[in-house]
């Protein structure tokens, strides 16, 4: 298995995930020509993305969904009220599976998924764990906050794509955020503080999780070092070393991420 952020920040989100033969995105939200631009930086070709999996219907997670699933013939996986808040704003004939049971598990070739409910200011927030053979990748972006099911689901995974959206302060003492949006970023369904993401990662210890991918860093209120710093500060005082016990990397809004492997 091989997971690679091909971009993650408020302007536009796209993990890609590959099992064996079957390449799969979680959200699709830089645009087609870039998704397909980054696939060709990693040498995937894009007609083996079997599947897009849509967290939630903001712009910054299907923008390009619809372009490139009409391209190259891709399903659309998401929850069926999220596809209902998402079908006004995209071209509405792509072979689309809704989903609508809590916890829901399906097949895309040889590759199990599942989801689980993150809490967002959105139709329906969805994060999805991939499993193929013994190996699981769990995405959990836009979420206010950690529940225990979150992290049941996220412990028990060798890799994370996991929110570091933004330092407290630095968001309290930004000038160009007005308080409502204040608010609504700190708020349970707003988007996860570096010290919540740190907290969580290190109630994860002793469990699969060998490398977490920080990702959603506001460009605002947060910076690459402020979160990495955080979340190996945290790491580091629960006893745990990193980059030997658990791989800390970042992804970027810019330019794709490292590629995380795992043997399968
Ligand atoms: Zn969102
Ligand atoms: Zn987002």
């Amino acid at each position: 298995m091989r997971v690679c952020v091909l971009g993650s920040g408020s302007k536009g989100n796209c993990t890609y995930i590959e099992c064996g033969q079957t390449g799969i995105l979680v959200d699709a939200g830089l645009s087609c020509a870039q998704i397909e631009k980054r696939l060709k930086a990693i040498n995937v070709n894009p007609f083996s993305i079997a599947a897009i999996l849509i967290t939630h219907e903001h712009t910054d997670h299907i923008n390009g969904a619809s372009a490139f699933a009409q391209k190259f013939g891709t399903k659309i996986y998401t929850h069926k009220d999220t596809w209902q808040a998402m079908s006004s704003k995209i071209q509405n004939n792509n072979p689309t599976q809704l989903l609508d049971i809590y916890g829901n598990t399906f097949s895309v070739n040889d590759v199990d998924i599942k989801t689980f409910d993150v809490s967002h200011d959105a139709a329906h927030c969805l994060g999805f764990s991939v499993m193929h053979k013994n190996n699981k990748a769990s995405v959990a972006t836009d979420l206010g906050y950690v529940t225990d099911e979150i992290l049941k689901n996220l412990s028990t995974s060798d890799v994370l794509v996991f929110e570091a959206n933004h330092d407290v302060s630095k968001l309290l003492n930004n000038p160009n955020y007005p308080l409502h949006l204040k608010n609504r970023i700190l708020s349970n369904k707003g988007h996860l503080n570096n010290d919540a993401s740190a907290d969580a990662i290190v109630q994860m210890l002793g469990y699969n999780v060998r490398g977490v991918i920080l990702a959603h860093l506001s460009q605002q209120n947060n910076s690459p070092e402020i979160a990495y710093n955080t979340v190996a500060g945290k790491l580091n005082k629960a006893g745990a070393k990193v980059n030997k016990d658990i791989v800390i990397d970042l992804s970027h809004q810019e330019k794709i991420g490292n590629i995380f492997k795992i043997k399968e």
